[in-house]
């Protein structure tokens, strides 16, 4: 039994990739936590971290190639690392959810929407196929899909993409969990239906308590949802700080880089259009990480000792934490 006073206390947690050509750090030493009712966001470009954070919370990180080497995932007094695939079982789906980007790719092609939202009372909860079928249909309600009766009766190819989104949701939350992970839950939808969703998220968070941890690239997402943020990059948190610091006082200068890429209100033509490049250079790859900070070959603010040194995470000031040399003595 582990003691946080926290509902999810990541500490330390470094998942690796043993691959052919060496070991990918995808998560190397990350600590964080979210609270009960909270909306915490994790934003970043495409491989630093993000997903592989959220799967090793669900243990869901395939092994071989990859293994949490070390780290502690507390959750209501349990240390997920340390659980049996089968007590897993018994709080994956149930106690801490999650949803993807792609629902395409979670839902069952050949099996009704009902029936997949039914399975997870049937599964979690032992409800009769009966009881199932109805409770399907007032959660499908309840996530605002249109005549839910019928809709039950139907295949994920019958649905929009925002209505398989929505189904997500309603199989996410069929159980109440006390977490739920939403990764790049509007990515693939259009701009109105990205904010129906993004609403609907909120509303049924209020509705059930649940907390959410908000992984996207999006900051307009952030804005939206979160209370809290914390910045990955090339497996490492950079950045942690409230939702309003980090809008009005990004310190580091990937922080920074993404607030500068965000599009404005009021750049409609595309020639006004905010550059999503404005950071300049690519994450790095995972296995030819660059010495120092890893950040150092993109960071208009570079010095020596970036190139020489990782920077620690420090605490800036109460909730405000950056790796950076910008802000430490070397
Ligand atoms: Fe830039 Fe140096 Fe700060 Fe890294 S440590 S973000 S390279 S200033």
């Amino acid at each position: 039994m582990s003691h946080s006073s926290h509902l999810l206390d990541v500490q330390q947690l470094k998942t690796y990739f043993y691959l052919f050509d060496g070991v990918a750090r995808a998560v190397d030493d990350v600590s964080f936590y979210l609270d009960r009712g909270e909306v915490l966001g994790v934003v970043g470009e495409s491989g630093c971290g993000k997903s592989v954070t959220a799967q090793s919370i669900m243990r869901l990180i395939p092994d071989p190639p990859g293994r949490i080497l070390s780290g502690r995932i507390t959750f209501d007094g349990l240390d997920l690392v340390q659980l049996s695939m089968e007590q897993m079982r018994g709080i994956r789906g149930k106690r801490i959810a999650m949803i993807f980007q792609e629902p395409m790719t979670s839902l069952n092609p050949v099996f009704t929407v009902g029936d997949q939202v039914a399975e997870m009372f049937r599964l979690h909860e032992h409800c009769s196929r009966h009881e199932s079928l109805e409770r399907a249909v007032e959660m499908l309600a309840r996530v605002q899909v249109p005549a839910p009766e019928k809709r039950v009766h139907e295949y994920p190819h019958q649905l929009s993409g925002g209505m398989r989104q929505r189904v997500m949701i309603a199989m996410a939350l069929a159980c109440q969990p006390q977490i739920l992970i939403a990764d790049e839950p509007t990515t693939a939808l259009d701009v109105t239906v990205q904010a129906q969703i993004l609403d609907l998220m909120t509303r049924l968070k209020h509705e059930i308590d649940t907390a959410i941890m908000m992984i996207t690239h999006d900051l307009g997402v952030i804005a939206e949802m979160a209370r809290r943020v914390v910045v990955m990059y090339a497996g490492k948190v950079v950045e942690e700080a409230d939702t309003a610091s980090i809008f009005n006082h990004p310190r580091h200068p990937y922080t920074r880089g993404l607030l500068k890429s965000m599009p404005r209100i009021g750049d409609r033509a595309e020639k006004k259009r905010r550059r999503l490049s404005e950071i300049q250079g690519m994450v790095p790859g995972l296995l030819a990480l660059p010495e120092g900070c890893r950040f150092h070959p993109r960071c208009p603010d570079a010095m020596a000792v970036c190139r020489r040194q990782l920077p620690a995470l420090e605490l800036l000031e109460p909730h405000h934490k950056v790796r950076c040399w910008l802000y430490l003595s070397a």
